[in-house]
């Protein structure tokens, strides 16, 4: 029988996770479905029972859900364990084992599709939210010479106005900001000279990577990321690793035309 997985988010329409796990399927043989699943905001644990109760496999989780499915699986392992975030579920034994990939998969992103080496740098992600949270522990372990968070929430991180006397080599925006056309409030002379800028949003240019690029930055979007943590997520599930390139670069010439 072909064995059940989803992404599960909102909202979720424009994930492109169905169609990079249809690449990976094909590529590597493996007989699975994948399908988005919609849950209402406070309705996310509900979802997640129901998909595993009607015979799920694995869930993929997106935002506003990665902190909620840390409290809502039975186990956690590797970056999960320090993230308190979860963006992959996988059923074993009948319980629900939680994951994050999305920092393996940003790291590999940085490090082997655009030769950015992280060791060294100074390192400035934006956002408090569960990419942060599944991003910064696997960001801290390349050695960066600095890693500062800022969020536009105080509590939650160093607010933004503290960063108008600092340089960073790598801007990463994890807010959810793109998404609404909007630009975190981000002092343009953050970027050293010779910065990536790298929006997790994708497929379209961000405010951000407007902003970034204006100010002399390397301006790139999230989509090697979402391949590559879609990667790891089908080890995960089916033991093994599929190429990632092929499906960038068809991602690529698709969002182009
Ligand atoms: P989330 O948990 O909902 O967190 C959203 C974050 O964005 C919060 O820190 C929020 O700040 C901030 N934010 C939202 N609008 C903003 C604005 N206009 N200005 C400044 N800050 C703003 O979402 P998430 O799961 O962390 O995901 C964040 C983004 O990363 C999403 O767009 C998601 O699609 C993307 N992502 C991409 C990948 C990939 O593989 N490419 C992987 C993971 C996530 P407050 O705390 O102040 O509300």
């Amino acid at each position: 029988m072909t064995d059940q997985y989803a992404v599960i988010g909102n909202p979720v329409a424009h994930s492109l996770s169905p169609a990079i796990h249809a690449a990976f399927a094909r590529a590597t043989g493996q007989d699975i479905a994948y399908e988005k699943i919609l849950a209402p905001l406070d309705g996310f644990a509900a979802a997640v029972r129901k998909f595993f109760g009607d015979g799920g496999k694995g869930l993929n989780v997106t935002l506003p859900f990665k902190r909620q499915a840390w409290d809502t699986v039975n186990f956690h392992v590797g970056y999960a364990l320090d993230a308190m975030a979860v963006n992959t579920i996988k059923l074993e034994g009948g319980k629900l084992i939680g994951h994050n990939t999305d920092g393996v998969g940003l790291v590999a992103d940085l490090e082997q599709n655009l030769q950015f080496p992280i060791q060294g740098k100074r390192v400035l992600v934006m956002g408090a939210g569960g990419a942060t949270y599944g991003v910064v522990h696997p960001i801290y372990k390349r050695e960066p010479a600095q890693l500062v968070v800022a969020n536009r929430t105080l509590q939650k991180a160093k607010a933004y106005d503290q960063l108008s006397e600092a340089h960073f080599d790598l801007v990463i925006n994890a807010t959810s900001a793109g998404l609404k056309n909007e630009m975190p409030p981000l002092p343009g002379t953050a970027f050293a000279e010779g910065a990536l800028a790298y929006d997790m949003v994708y497929g379209k240019t961000t405010p951000f990577m407007k902003f970034a690029a204006e100010r002399g930055a390397k301006a790139v979007d999230g989509l090697g990321m979402l391949v590559e943590q879609a990667a790891e997520s089908f080890l995960i599930w089916r033991g093994v690793r599929p190429q990632t390139a092929p499906v960038i670069r068809a991602l690529r010439r698709k969002a182009e035309g």
